[in-house]
């Protein structure tokens, strides 16, 4: 079992940016938001436990499952264990987009589960949406969350297609469905000379670090053990009438256990060929002055989307740095996820190329943080939910839109864990087929070929159909 602790570790300043006249900036490929508010590990498991629940990986999946667990059954004993830090992983390092979205997008899923079923999903991930704004102002987390919605945008006539298409289905689905908003609309609301484009979604912007953060004090407030820098080293299911977790330190022995690790889900063999890690790159700019702000008319402060298979997205931080992410997602043979893959250059020429697209004005600001993370992508664009039938659990496939979602899924998994049946434990990703992917080498050369596929039909959107 190969635990990947990840605290910023040697890769830090390696270039600068000299654009725009002035001092030259150091690069640095480290996580921007880990600068936003700093971390002091809790102390690694230290003995023997024996409890009702251990989940292992402590970012939003594990802690919002434990959370709920706890807030049905006060009585309950839950554990955490964590290899790092909690939040250190893909929680703590995300983009801060609040979405909707199950899965990589609309179509995949309800292509997967038809308009019905879609249409309770989505309205549950919706409810998440308001209810991690009220979590945070009951718990006084300053996750820095702007509730305003975001864009998809369209820079091509075939992305307005998509858009179209996803309003139908909307609408289908009998809920409100946004307008689509032409290039005279969009440019009142984010000032692009390259929207052509839009559709208003309800979500947030938020702080990733300061949420995920913030929600492992709450779970500690509640009554929740969560050890910090104690890796799982050994799973052992249903042992003596229990599962056990062996740690450097000790051993967590649980009726029930939830195997959280998200894009690390490999390391487990029953998971091995479920989820592929893919590299996401995000590139994160020098606070953006009074002058250059007032040069592009963008006064709601929304992140928008733009509607690619790779997508592309830029929003704005609460200290008015710009962020650029997305683009090109690497997979590295064997599911490599080293840190030395943070440093990406032809992702950072991509950002730099997509900033210059966006905002030709804003083309020589600097950024100060370029890094990449792994999202945890199923063959079937849609999360893996479930149990393996002996009191183990597990949850992965987020593909990218986890901030929500987790927390909706951390119900379905209380849900679950209590055996209620109920409207999250029957969303129908839950307990569903779940595809996998070959072993090496096919599953490298499949997903570069699929890369191409993709990366195609968003560089040639005439001639080609794609999501
Ligand atoms: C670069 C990037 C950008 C993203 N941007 C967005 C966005 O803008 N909006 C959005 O909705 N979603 C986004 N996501 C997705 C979202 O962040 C994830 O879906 C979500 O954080 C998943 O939470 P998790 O708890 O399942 O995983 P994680 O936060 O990755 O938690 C898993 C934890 O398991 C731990 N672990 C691993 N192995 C072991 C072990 N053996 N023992 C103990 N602990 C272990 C890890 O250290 C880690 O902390 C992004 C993801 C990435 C990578």
């Amino acid at each position: 079992m190969n635990h990947v602790p990840h605290s910023d570790t040697g890769h830090g300043a390696v270039a600068t940016d000299r654009r725009g006249g002035g001092q030259p900036v150091p690069v640095k490929h480290t996580i921007y938001w880990r600068e936003t508010e700093t971390v002091e590990p809790g102390p690694p498991l230290d003995g023997d436990v024996r409890c009702d629940v251990v989940v292992v990986g402590g970012g939003y999946t594990g802690m919002w499952t434990a959370y709920q667990l706890k807030q049905a059954e006060p009585s309950m004993d839950i554990h955490v264990v964590e290899a790092d830090y909690a939040g250190s992983g893909a929680s703590g390092h995300g983009d801060g987009f609040v979405t909707p979205t199950i899965g990589h997008n609309l179509a995949a899923f309800v292509n997967a589960f038809g308009i019905d079923r879609a249409k309770v999903a989505y309205s549950l991930v919706g409810r998440s949406i308001l209810e991690l704004d009220r979590f945070c102002r009951q718990h006084g987390i300053d996750a820095q969350l702007e509730p305003n919605g975001y864009f998809q945008v369209a820079t091509n006539a075939s992305q307005m297609r998509w858009l179209e298409r996803d309003i139908a289905m909307i609408e289908q689905m009998g809920a409100r469905a946004p307008k689509l908003l032409d290039r005279a609309a969009m440019a009142r609301r984010i000032g692009s000379p390259e929207i052509i484009g839009g559709m208003e979604i309800s979500g947030a912007l938020v702080n990733p670090h300061r949420l995920v953060r913030g929600l492992s004090r709450a779970v500690r407030a509640a009554g929740i053990h969560v050890h910090e820098r104690t890796p799982a080293t050994e799973v052992i299911r249903g042992v003596g009438g229990g599962h056990v977790v062996r740690t450097p330190g000790g051993t967590v022995t649980a009726d029930k256990m939830l195997l959280a690790t998200n894009a690390h889900q490999h390391q487990f063999p029953e998971f091995r060929r479920e989820v592929k890690p893919l590299w996401s790159y995000a590139a994160v700019s020098e606070p953006l002055t009074d002058r250059q702000l007032a040069q592009v008319d963008w006064a709601g402060r929304e992140g928008f989307v733009e509607a690619l298979n790779f997508i592309v997205f830029a929003r704005l931080t609460a200290g008015n740095r710009l962020l650029v992410g997305g683009g090109p997602a690497p997979y590295h043979y064997g599911r490599d996820m080293d840190d030395r893959h943070m440093r990406n250059l032809s992702a950072a020429t991509v950002l730099r190329q997509t900033l210059a697209r966006y905002f030709p004005v804003w083309k020589d600001v600097r950024f100060t943080h370029v890094y990449g993370g792994c999202l945890d992508m199923t063959r079937d664009f849609v999360p893996h939910v479930g149990t393996l039938g002996d009191g183990v659990f597990f949850a992965h496939g987020y593909c990218g839109n986890g901030v929500a979602l987790t927390h909706t899924i951390g119900k379905a998994l209380r849900d679950l864990m209590l055996d209620r049946e109920t409207a999250y434990s029957t969303m129908p990703f839950i307990g569903g087929p779940r595809k996998t992917y070959p072993a090496e080498p096919l599953a490298y050369l499949g997903v570069r070929a699929q890369n191409l596929v993709l990366s195609l039909q968003d560089r040639f959107p005439g001639l080609l159909a794609g999501r």
